[in-house]
């Protein structure tokens, strides 16, 4: 037996969500060619559609873009510190993808490693996920070479399968996501199925050796140099989670701010001496590539990415990481399955 709810019915109950005072965050049509995820304002505007998938990542949810971290103020020479108030509402994110969802257990090992970030895990445990298994997939998709695919349950609370008459079927997974449907479904006998995903077309574990013993080869500057350094990869980018610090204000006083940053923007690693230690674009892209298959697998025993392919579809000149990813296979000689010492 299985859970189902119709369209209709869980329309109505994000309606029912953003009445109790919940923030909902689900895809959206926001442009004709354009959908992203973002706060709803009603439950009409949200798109739950198999072939279209938002062109932002859902971390923002609970990672955003501008954050005010505590403000200050100065009187005379004392400095008063008050802590910004923590988001408070909780909050729904549905029609993630499930490489999206496989995200957040990878961001909650970075914010509660050498401290806890407050900001972040109040957000985290405010939020309660409903995913949409994929039915379908394009050709930037490559989960299933990272071990996950398009029903994985990973990091969601709850999962919503399209079945073939337009309803869904409910999967709970937590109590946050029991919480949200319990009393809102029927038992059925339909059961729901993810599309069979797309083909592995890459071994991350060939990837990581190969990067142990190829830092400085010098094919990254030529698997790298239609790079533009413009971010859009890292921007919307699930796992991303580079960020800057800086004061805004004036004489009287200002706040603290977190603002998203990337490792592909030319200043990221600007010294104020002038030096920049990735000085060029390709040093930048290779510090991507690194950071995902070799610094922070070191660290934290998993790979710092989830397939979603977000970073090429959103790429102007289509890089991103799955090609230069392909190039290491292809230029590197790796075949699938086949560590390189
Ligand atoms: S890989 Fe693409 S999206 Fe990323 S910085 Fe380069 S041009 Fe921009
Ligand atoms: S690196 Fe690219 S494919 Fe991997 S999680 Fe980030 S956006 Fe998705």
């Amino acid at each position: 037996m299985s859970e189902i709810i119709s369209a209709a019915e869980l329309r109505q109950l994000v309606g029912a969500w953003l009445v109790q005072g919940r923030r909902v965050i689900g895809p959206a049509r926001i442009k004709p060619e354009r959908v992203l995820f973002v706060p709803l304002r009603d439950a009409g505007q949200l798109l739950l559609d198999d072939c279209q998938r938002p062109a932002n990542s859902a971390k923002e949810a609970v990672f955003p873009r501008h954050e005010k971290l505590y403000e200050f103020r100065f009187q005379g020479k004392q400095v008063e510190i008050l802590d910004a108030p923590p988001p408070a509402a909780p909050q729904v994110v549905i029609g993630a993808r499930p490489c999206d969802a496989a995200a957040l257990p990878i961001l909650d090992r970075v914010f509660n490693w050498d401290c806890r970030d407050a900001h972040y895990n109040r957000r985290r445990d405010l939020t309660t996920l409903v995913t949409l298994a994929c039915r379908q997939h394009d050709r930037h998709c490559f989960c299933t070479s990272l071990g996950s695919g398009p029903g994985d349950p990973c990091g969601s609370d709850a999962m919503l399968y399209g079945l073939d008459d337009g309803n869904y079927e409910v999967r709970t997974l937590t109590e946050k996501g029991s919480a949200l449907f319990t009393g809102h479904t029927h038992a059925s006998d339909k059961v729901g199925l993810a599309g069979p995903g797309p083909q592995p077309v890459l071994d991350p574990h060939a990837v990581g050796a190969f990067l142990k013993t190829h830092f400085e080869d010098p094919r990254w500057a030529r698997w790298s140099a239609r790079c533009l350094g413009c971010g859009a990869c890292a921007c919307t980018c699930p796992t991303c989670h580079c960020f800057d610090m800086v004061d805004e204000g004036g004489a009287a006083g200002g706040a603290k701010v977190r603002n998203w940053d990337a490792c592909q923007h030319a200043l990221f690693t600007l010294h104020a001496s002038g030096h920049n230690p990735r000085g060029t674009q390709w040093q930048r892209q290779r510090q991507r590539v690194y950071h995902k298959f070799h610094i922070y697998p070191q660290k934290f025993s998993a790979i710092l990415c989830t397939g979603c392919g977000n970073c090429t579809r959103n790429c102007p000149v289509q890089l991103g990481l799955l090609p230069v990813l392909n190039a290491i296979q292809g230029g590197g000689r790796i075949a699938p399955g086949e560590a390189v010492r």
